[in-house]
């Protein structure tokens, strides 16, 4: 079945899914590092292995920069990611608990688990804090990993409700009948399937630019969405009952992303496009007038119409559209 945010799904979505794509949550990155090394793996080569923490797109040194973030972009949840967050584990005990403690019990958190570090006492630690369990299982890179897997997995249902519980993986097109006999075997013991529409990465550009073709657009791998409908139609015949989500690259871009935008503060006198960017009118440096705010970082002050029409051919004054998010990435700037 379509979802409305261009996605498929069989029965329902998890939780921590719907909150994403109302773009509500932020991501937290508690380190790049990870002994797993996927040839698939999406991160960056900013990111990947590297002991770095971000908060969606800001880099965190401490728990205050965190939850700066999580006010500036007013999400009301959070997942947990990396790396593997296991391999931080005093760092991601601590964020997640801090997290709760400032936002309330309702501040929905999701993580992200390969398994290869997993133990029943860590997920005791984690269930704590942390609503809801996203496995990424290894039998992707070593097909002998399957036991090992599902016996890891299972660990989760002492602490978790199953529908809390649920794997996610790659759609790698050549490797969909694994996935589904992979699915079958675990079904029992979760709640929920995250299956994400395979994306070329920075790490993975190499071997997958090799061995597969891409859509139109050129970073999302050709066959990899009709892979995961396959799935879903044979988990349908089945009559299998885990709500299983293909989580297409649309959704991220055209709902998940824009939302989050959408949502994020802006400084006074911004105007807020349809994509979720933001135009501001500026001057460079500090000018001491009513009606204008001085940005910091940029060195710029942002002005409100009136006063931009006011010191038009006096100074000069650009038109900037940026992203609202801590990064504030310029798209377009022009002079008026
Ligand atoms: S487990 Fe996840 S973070 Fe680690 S290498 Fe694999 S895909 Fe990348």
């Amino acid at each position: 079945m379509k979802t409305k945010f261009d996605s498929y799904c069989l029965n329902g979505i998890a939780e921590g899914c719907k909150y994403c794509v109302r773009g509500e949550k932020l991501v937290l990155f508690v380190t790049g590092v990870c002994k797993r090394n996927c040839w698939y793996c999406s991160l960056s080569n900013k990111r990947k292995n590297k002991d770095l923490i971000f908060a969606n797109e800001r880099e965190c040194k401490n728990v205050k920069d965190i939850i700066q973030e999580v006010k500036d972009s007013r999400a009301t949840s959070a997942g947990i990611t990396g790396g593997d967050p296991l391999i931080a584990f005093d760092r991601t005990i601590k964020f997640a608990s801090k997290l709760k403690k400032k936002f309330g019990k309702n501040f929905h958190i999701h993580i992200y688990l390969p398994t290869k570090f997993i133990t029943a006492e860590k997920l005791k630690k984690l269930s704590k804090y942390v609503d809801e369990v996203r496995f990424h299982p290894a039998f992707l890179i070593d097909e002998n990993s399957v036991d090992k897997d599902i016996e890891k997995i299972r660990f989760a249902g002492l602490f978790w409700n199953k529908p809390n519980i649920g794997i996610e993986l790659p759609l790698i097109p050549n490797k969909k009948r694994d996935v589904l006999n992979f699915i079958l075997k675990i079904k029992d013991y979760v709640g929920f399937v995250n299956l994400n529409e395979f994306e070329l990465s920075e790490t993975n550009f190499d071997i997958v630019t090799k061995n597969y073709k891409l859509n139109e657009g050129g970073y999302v791998v050709k066959g990899s969405a009709e892979a995961g409908k396959w799935i879903l139609e044979q988990l349908k015949k089945e009559k299998v009952k885990l709500n299983i989500h293909l989580c297409t690259a649309e959704l991220k871009n055209l709902h998940q992303f824009k939302n989050r935008l959408a949502r994020h503060k802006i400084f006074p006198y911004g105007k807020r496009t349809e994509d979720g960017n933001v135009i501001y009118l500026v001057t460079d440096g500090k000018i001491k007038m009513k009606n204008t705010f001085y940005d910091k970082e940029k060195k710029r002050t942002i002005l409100s119409e009136e006063v931009a029409k006011k010191l038009l051919g006096k100074r000069k004054i650009m038109r900037v559209e940026e992203f609202p998010t801590r990064d504030r990435i310029e798209i377009e700037s022009e002079e008026i």
